[in-house]
């Protein structure tokens, strides 16, 4: 790909996920018999990349080993349309999540950074400077220096950046106000707005205080957009949730190819409601 024409700049993680499904948890120091084992690739960056991918020019910042599992998350994103001249590879195992679920489909997850650990501010900024992206987006899987040097470069390049702050943790007030917007979800709404209201509108408020612009998901009760001290609600179509996992990764990687490509927040919210809702109603296919 031209990366002279890229739309979108993810960086973040590559993952390959280990799913165990089991009938119920271990207790601490028990054993349990698993039912099934299968791999998918995911990671937090991987997965949005996907999803921008298929509506706007994309590529990726990130790093993944020299393994099976590197050859494996790489040719993904490739099939997927993604630029993946700026993943690196390094000697040290891929980035791994290690994923229990049980009958009632709760989870317990751990990840293994692995390779990701190496992603390094110098390399993104050459990959951020080499391709001059429309947008960026990123999360908080990534290093925390990296996370800053991002929202640094997008604000010193005029470019928007998109932060999905997910794991959840504390940011600096610079890197929280160069997000435009914040896309959060319920939870991680809260955690920024330090607002424990019930009410997604007045914490949607609360968060202008800090970002530019705030899109939390409310999973089935639908988006909350605010920007320019207005609020908006978007609802989202009623389907039986078959799998909800990645949902707020799409969700994030479909925002933003149409903020790319100019769109309105409130239009691009719900573009990007829409594809997460229809990704929830079906299982994604394992990869053997
Ligand atoms: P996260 O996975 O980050 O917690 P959410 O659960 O809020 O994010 O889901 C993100 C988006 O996925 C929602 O805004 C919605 O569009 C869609 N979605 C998630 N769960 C459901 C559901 N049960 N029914 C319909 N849409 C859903």
């Amino acid at each position: 790909m031209d990366t002279s024409s890229v739309d979108v700049a993810v960086v973040g993680t590559l993952n390959m996920d280990v799913i165990v499904q089991v009938t119920r948890m271990p207790e601490v120091g028990e054993t349990v018999l698993g039912q099934s084992v299968s791999e998918r690739p995911g990671g937090k960056g991987a997965n949005q990349a996907l999803a921008a991918a298929g509506l706007a020019s994309t590529m990726l910042v990130g790093v993944v080993g020299r393994d099976d599992a590197g050859d494996r998350l790489l040719a993904v994103q490739d099939a997927g349309g993604v630029d993946t001249v700026y993943v690196s590879r390094v000697d040290e195992a891929s980035g791994q999540a290690i994923i229990e679920v049980d009958d009632a489909g709760d989870n317990r997850i751990v990840v293994l950074v692995g390779a990701n650990a190496n992603l390094s501010t110098a390399h993104v900024e050459h990959a951020l400077d080499a391709a001059l992206p429309r947008v960026v987006l990123t999360q908080l899987e990534s290093p925390s220096e990296v996370t800053a040097a991002v929202a640094a470069w997008c604000s010193r390049r005029s470019r928007r950046l998109l932060l999905n702050p997910s794991p959840v943790a504390e940011l600096p007030g610079a890197v929280l106000a160069a997000a435009d917007p914040l896309v959060v979800n319920e939870h991680e709404a809260r955690f920024y707005a330090s607002d424990d209201t019930d009410d997604p509108v007045a914490v949607a408020h609360a968060l202008l205080e800090v970002a530019t612009s705030a899109v939390i998901t409310l999973g089935a009760d639908g988006v909350v957009v605010a920007a320019d001290g207005a609020v908006a609600r978007i609802d989202v179509a009623r389907v039986r949730a078959v799998d909800t996992t990645g949902a707020g990764d799409v969700f994030a990687g479909v925002l933003a190819a149409h903020l790319a490509h100019d769109s309105g927040l409130v239009e691009a919210a719900e573009q990007a409601a829409a594809a997460a809702t229809a990704h929830v109603a079906r299982r994604p296919p394992a990869v053997e």
